[in-house]
């Protein structure tokens, strides 16, 4: 979600005759976009303003635009006082306003809904991947999670808005089309005939565009994926068989203090279900580990579900008290060294995993697609159906490529281009 604002932001910089550069002692407007979701990242803004304010020209404007701009809100003028602006993750699009009038200070962190994307200049080219966001906001109110209050309640953008935004990117470049939301398989719109429309749709229209040669979607709620959904995995070829399903804790006693409206059983219900579906498929989710009250069995569960359901990609993360949470007042918090212990434990436990499924891919054939150079410049990264890098050596690279794997590693794998 946050690429996606980062590259809308700078097509609507550009669309207003500006242009991009790295040196911040260059540039006469910088901004940061900034993530809320943990307390790392959030801490890192404010350092990272007074590092900009002291190398900026005097007269360059600066400011913040996102969940942390939504979070401080007014506090961040009384924290930085020649700060210009401070937008939210749904009012970046007033950015202009200051560009006209740079002598003024912005403020908007109202959840305005999707009044932005009306607002946003058409991108003129896409990379091979385009995101386009369903949805705005969740209503799943996970005890830890920020989400609900910057980014707000679940919102659905019109289908044929989405459907319009999705041929545009396809006709500037798209290959791949990822659909992406805070609670991306809750889609849910219906029209002014009465007609509901569900992600499954937007799947099935997006898939005969012939241009789009791979469809994903992330991030999706356990309990949210229909039967609708599902099947289409057993239909449709361009939906990669590759899904982010986020369980959060193996412990059902965990879960339910999280406010995740499932339980172990049922979550592995769901993940049959689209065994059957599309028997290649593979899973990735996203760990807490931490939460407040868990014990050491409920962390023991956490492993054992990585192990049994075999995540081959994961984010696993600390949990971090969060303002506005319920979590964050829960007592029995569990101290720093713990987390951490228990972090290091579950990452060896889930890079073991993921090595080995890549090492699985040995001898493989897949239709890969093209990402870019890699950091040598000599060599050419594309990512599998399974979103794994794979590199390749090839003076000539296509957007889409048949490639045989021929060795794989933790990270990567490497791999031939076959006709
Ligand atoms: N559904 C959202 C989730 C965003 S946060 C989306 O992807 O758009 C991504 C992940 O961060 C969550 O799945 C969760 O594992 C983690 N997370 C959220 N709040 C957290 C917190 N307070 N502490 C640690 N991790 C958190």
């Amino acid at each position: 979600m946050n690429v996606y604002d980062g590259l809308r932001i700078a097509a609507m910089l550009e669309h207003h005759g500006l242009e991009s550069t790295d040196n911040v002692a260059d540039a006469d407007i910088i901004l940061l976009n900034t993530c809320a979701v943990r307390a790392k990242a959030t801490d890192k803004v404010y350092s990272a303003l007074g590092r900009i304010r002291r190398a900026k020209k005097p007269d360059a404007i600066y400011g913040i635009v996102g969940c942390v701009a939504r979070e401080s809100g007014a506090d961040a003028f009384r924290k930085i006082r020649d700060l210009n602006f401070v937008l939210g993750p749904q009012s970046y699009h007033k950015l202009p306003e200051i560009i006209k009038n740079p002598d003024s200070k912005l403020l908007d962190i109202d959840l305005g809904g999707l009044e932005k994307f009306d607002e946003l200049p058409p991108i003129t080219k896409s990379p091979f991947v385009a995101y386009i966001p369903v949805q705005e906001g969740c209503n799943h109110c996970c005890t830890y999670c920020i989400v609900p209050f910057t980014r707000g309640r679940e919102i659905s953008r019109p289908y044929n808005d989405i459907l319009a935004e999705t041929m545009h990117a396809a006709a500037v470049g798209a290959i791949e089309i990822c659909f992406i939301g805070q609670n991306v398989n809750g889609y849910k719109y219906t029209d002014e005939n009465g007609k509901t429309y569900r992600l499954s749709d937007l799947i099935k229209q997006t898939a005969k565009i012939d241009s789009v040669k791979r469809i994903r979607f992330t991030s999706s709620y356990p309990t949210e994926m229909t039967d609708d959904l599902i099947e289409l995995f057993k239909t449709e070829s361009k939906l990669l068989p590759f899904l982010n399903m986020p369980i959060q804790s193996g412990s059902n006693n965990i879960l339910q203090k999280m406010n995740r409206q499932y339980n172990l059983d049922e979550y592995i219900t769901i993940i049959n279900k689209f065994k059957i579906a599309r028997p290649d498929i593979q899973i990735s989710s996203d760990f807490i580990v931490g939460f407040p009250g868990e014990t050491n069995t409920d962390f023991e569960q956490t492993v054992d579900i990585a192990k049994q359901i075999k995540y081959i990609n994961s984010y696993s993360f600390k949990y971090s008290p969060r303002p506005h949470t319920a979590a964050a007042i829960m007592q029995n918090q569990i101290p720093e060294n713990i987390k951490s212990e228990r972090l290091i434990k579950l990452d060896a436990v889930l890079n073991d995993i993921q090595r080995e499924f890549n090492l699985s891919c040995q001898d493989k054939v897949f239709d890969c697609l093209y990402e870019g150079a890699d950091k040598t410049g000599t060599k050419q990264i594309y990512r599998t159906p399974y979103m794994q890098p794979c590199i390749v050596e090839t003076d000539n690279p296509t957007p889409m490529a048949r490639i045989k794997i021929t060795s794989g590693n933790k990270s990567c794998l490497h791999g031939k281009i076959v006709d």
